[in-house]
This record gives C-alpha cells, structure tokens and sequence, in this order.
C-alpha cells in the first residue's frame, strides 16, 4: 500500500480505480491552405478513423457497461454522418480555405450554436455537447492525437502532474470521482473550478506518478488531505464507513437551503456563489445561493480557436440573469492573462504574466474586443439584476476609461434602438494599490467586491499557483486583514455595498470577522454555501 499527503482543496472520500491523465496540447488555429484537396482528404481519413473507434468503442461498451450505455456511441456515429455537418466542413475547405482540423471546429461549434440557443431544452444541451465531442474526435485523428479517457463506464480517480484551468473544464467531470494532482496549489484557479465541481481533490501530493498505477483501487481522503493505494481490505471497510456518514452529514445540511442567512441578533448577509458558467448558476440556484456575487466570465473565452461572438455572449448573460430572476447577479469582465491564456488574443510571452497584460489591462489594451462584452452585457442586463465588476484595477483613471467605453458603447447601441438596462457597475479590490485608494475609488463605483486571493498574492508578493510557497503563506497575514479593513471603511463612508469573493470569503474562522467588520455579502463556491449559512445563522 502507498499513502501520501496532499493539500485539500474540496473535502469529502471517494473510493475507486486510478486513472492517470495525459496532457494533450491540442491548439485549433484558424491558419488558411492553398492545397484544399489537400485538406478535404485528411478530414475524410479523419471522418473513418474516427467512425471505426465509434465503432470500436460502442461494441466495448455494449461488454463493459450495458446496451443502453453504448448507444451514446451509436448516436455519435449517426452526427458523424450528417451530411448537413459535411457540408459545412466542405465550405470551409474548400471555398473558405481553412485546414481541416478548423474546418471541423467550425462545423461542429455550428451545429452546437443552434442546438444551444435552445439551450434551456436538456436534451437539446446534451445534443450541442454530442455535436462537440465528435467534433473534437474527428480532430484528434487529423492530428494523430492519442484519445484520452476513451471509455469510462466507471467513474474514477483522476490522478495527473497538473491540471490548467482549461483543461479542467474540457474534463467529463460526470466520470470523477475524485482529482489529485502532484503540482497546484489551493488558492489556483483551478483549484477554485475543482472546488466548483464539488469533487473531493488534492492537490501539491508527494507522490510519484507513473503508468503502473492505472486500474489501483485508491481511497483519496480529502478529509485528511490523503491518499492511499491499494488499501488493505480493513482501510476499505472503515473509510466507506466514514464516506457513508461525512455524505449523511453533507446530506443534513440540505435544512439550511431555504433559509435566510441571518445571525442570532439579526444580522442578515448576502450569501452569494462564485460560477463560471450556466451550468454553475443552476447549480448555484438549487443549493440555495442569494446571488451570484462572481461570475468569472473569462471560462466562456477558454478551449477554444476564437472569441465568443457578442450574441453567444449575450445569450449565456441573459440565461444567467433570468435563471437567477430577482436575484443579483454580478459578471465580471474577462479576467485573461496570467494561468488562464487563449492563443487567438495573440498577447506576448511575458516574464511575469501575473503581473502583466492580464484582465482590465487587456480590456483597455484591446477596446474593440472588450467593447464586445460590454454590449453584450448592457443588451442582457435589460432581462434582470446585473452588476458589471471590472477585475485587477489599480487606478482611478483606469475607471474612468471603462466609464467612457461604457459611455460609448451605451450610445451605439441606444443608436441601434437596441433594449438596455442599468446594471450597477462594480470593482474588484485585489490589487493593494486598490485597497490604499479605496477611498477615491468607492466615490466612483456602485459596490466593491475583495478579491482576497490575488489581494494576498500582490500583497505577500507570493505567487498563488506556487505549491512550495505553501509554508510561507499565511491567509490571515494582519497585511492581507488591514487592507481588507481600509476597505471596508471606505465603502461603508461612501454608501456603497462591499463584499468578498475570494477563497477567504468561505473560511469559518473569519466568518464572525467579517460580519462584525461590516460586510454585505459572501461569495464562495456552491459546494461551500450550506455549511456557510449554517456557520452565519449560528453566530451572536
Ligand atoms: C480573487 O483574486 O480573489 C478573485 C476572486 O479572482 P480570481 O480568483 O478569479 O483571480
Ligand atoms: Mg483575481
């Protein structure tokens, strides 16, 4: 048996078989061909590598898991041979000139676009996502990429060296049982999309990794932060004990989902989620958040060869606001730069991509792009309670600039006779150039929201992602908690709302802090609102 220790990053068991994760750099550039026919064949050896895996795969799993489990892979095959899908590829090709792996992204995210503008329909979302997921297959035997996670009728533990944020996200999370990884740390993004999915994960684990382990039983105790495999029959038995009532537990705490998070003595906060996509705002909405107080719109530009269109935009602001109905819901502006990277904003190789052309700094750096967001939010805000928060600012001129390009794209689209409406207008404090001039920033905006995990970064000037720093970082540094205070001071003279959204936010020994501190609202990952809610109606 091998047991090593790693940092918990959601808490909870799993039990189950190790599966290990292979990076595969797949990037989809939009590079044009003289040599269309060139192109056409290679799509159509694609096309038949990729029907006889189907093939291969749906008979595996008709073995493995059962007929109705393989029909996934019969379905798969019938869009494979939709002739309005090849018609689409052809015209790429062939009249547009693409390269045949684009080609198929452009077939496939257009088939997918139409399904998912019907996108409340379930099974019309499942569609959108088939049509993906062939498409991406397809590609993969362009360019001769090994598959990953071919067949897994059976969830299992993923165990990799590291994960990005994107390839997190590109992950069928359906079939995980539980994330460990050997780097990360736990205030990294993608340990916050970890922590979203509710999957008990590890992370920064001193363990070896090595082919050998694929097919081990392992128990990953995200309780304990552990991992052991190949656990004697004893070690199985108590922790599917303790797995069984930490879920009963998990279970009880279901009571506080229709409840208002109130202290004893009547002190009522917002309890609010951070999401990074529709799918998360449901969640969100079914385990009782307020609010979204942190909608990290940036996920919809990761995974893919080109922007998300203003209508694309539009569609998925607007879902999130009428989902949420009277509820607030806060987005904020594209936070790119730093871990999370896409190749088509083209930016360059930087020393320090935290501190570079990140975030609001792309935004004015890049205003045509960034004025794409902006008119797709004004357009959806007309549906709902929005709040625009604009992240990494460090300056007052910087909020005027936003304020201007705001202006500029109200006019056009009123120009349009578009319908607007007035979302309040936000900032994150994350900078400790921020917090110094909250002051003057609080006479601009209409709230504040703390961003306390880039806010301890800059400030301990250690970086988040970094698991060595793990010993030297301190969360509750009176550096970190003094600039939060001045903060807080600052809304509260200018009137204005202020909350936290940082990983701190869920941390119960500084819940009683906060509130006696004087801010409005909390917003933490849905798997952490319940027991929240059940720490803030159980204080004084
Ligand atoms: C933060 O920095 O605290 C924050 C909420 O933003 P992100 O984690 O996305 O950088
Ligand atoms: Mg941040």
């Amino acid at each position: 048996m091998i047991t090593a220790k790693g940092n918990t990053v959601q808490p909870g068991i799993a039990i189950g078989t190790i599966r290990m994760y292979h990076k595969t750099d797949l990037q989809i550039l939009p590079d044009k061909t003289k040599d269309t026919s060139a192109e056409w064949k290679k799509y159509l050896q694609g096309k038949k590598e990729a029907a006889a895996q189907l093939k291969k795969m749906e008979k595996l799993a008709v073995q493995k898991a059962g007929r109705e489990e393989s029909m996934i892979f019969g379905a798969h095959q019938m869009i494979l041979s939709d002739p309005h899908f090849e018609e689409i590829v052809k015209e790429k090709i062939k009249e547009e000139h693409f390269n045949a792996a684009y080609a198929v992204y452009l077939a496939g995210e257009a088939m997918a676009g139409d399904l998912a503008a019907i996108e409340e329909d379930p099974y019309m979302k499942d569609r959108a996502v088939d049509f993906r997921d062939v498409s991406m297959r397809v590609i993969r035997r362009i360019r001769h990429v090994k598959e990953e996670m071919e067949i897994s009728s059976k969830p299992v533990i993923l165990l990799a060296d590291d994960l990005t944020p994107s390839e997190t996200i590109g992950l069928h999370t359906d079939k995980i049982l539980s994330f460990v990884t050997v780097g990360g740390s736990t205030d990294s993004h993608t340990a916050i999309l970890a922590r979203s999915f509710g999957i008990p994960t590890l992370v920064n684990t001193e363990m070896e990794l090595s082919d050998d382990l694929n097919g081990k039983t392992a128990i990953v105790d995200a309780l304990n932060g552990t991992i052991m495999i190949d656990p004697t029959e004893e070690q199985l038995q108590k922790m599917t004990a303790q797995k069984a009532s930490y879920e009963k537990q998990q279970e009880e705490l279901k009571d506080f989902a229709g409840r208002e998070t109130t202290t004893k003595s009547g002190r009522t906060i917002r309890l609010s989620a951070n999401v990074g996509s529709l799918t998360g705002v449901r969640k969100a909405l079914a385990n009782g958040a307020e609010g979204i107080g942190l909608f990290r719109s940036e996920f919809l530009y990761l995974n893919r060869p080109v922007a998300p269109t203003e209508e694309e935009q539009f569609t998925v602001y607007k879902t999130a606001v009428t989902l949420m109905k009277d509820k607030d819901v806060i987005i904020r502006t594209l936070d790119i730069g730093a871990d999370k990277k896409v190749d088509y904003l083209q930016t360059s190789e930087e020393e320090n991509p935290a501190m570079g052309l990140r975030a609001i700094r792309l935004g004015l750096d890049r205003p045509e792009a960034f004025m794409v967001q902006l008119r797709a939010l004004y357009r959806a805000s007309a549906f709902g309670k929005m709040g625009i928060m604009f992240p990494m600012i460090t300056s007052t001129e910087e909020v005027d600039r936003i304020f201007h390009l705001m202006d500029t794209v109200k006019k056009e689209l009123v120009a349009e006779g578009r319908e607007i409406g007035e979302p309040k207008v936000g900032i994150m404090i994350e900078t400790p150039a921020a917090a110094v001039i909250s002051d003057q920033l609080a006479k601009q905006v209409d709230f504040f929201s703390i961003g306390t995990n880039d806010l301890t970064q800059f400030t301990l000037a250690m970086d988040r992602k970094n698991p060595e720093l793990s010993g030297f970082r301190n969360e509750h540094h009176t550096a970190v908690l003094r600039l939060i205070e001045m903060t807080v001071q600052s809304a509260k003279e200018a009137r204005i709302p202020v909350g936290i959204c940082g990983e701190l936010a869920a941390d119960p020994s500084l819940t009683e802090y906060f509130i006696n501190l004087g801010i409005d609202e909390l917003s933490v990952s849905t798997p952490g609102l319940l027991s929240l809610r059940k720490r803030i109606c159980s204080l004084e």
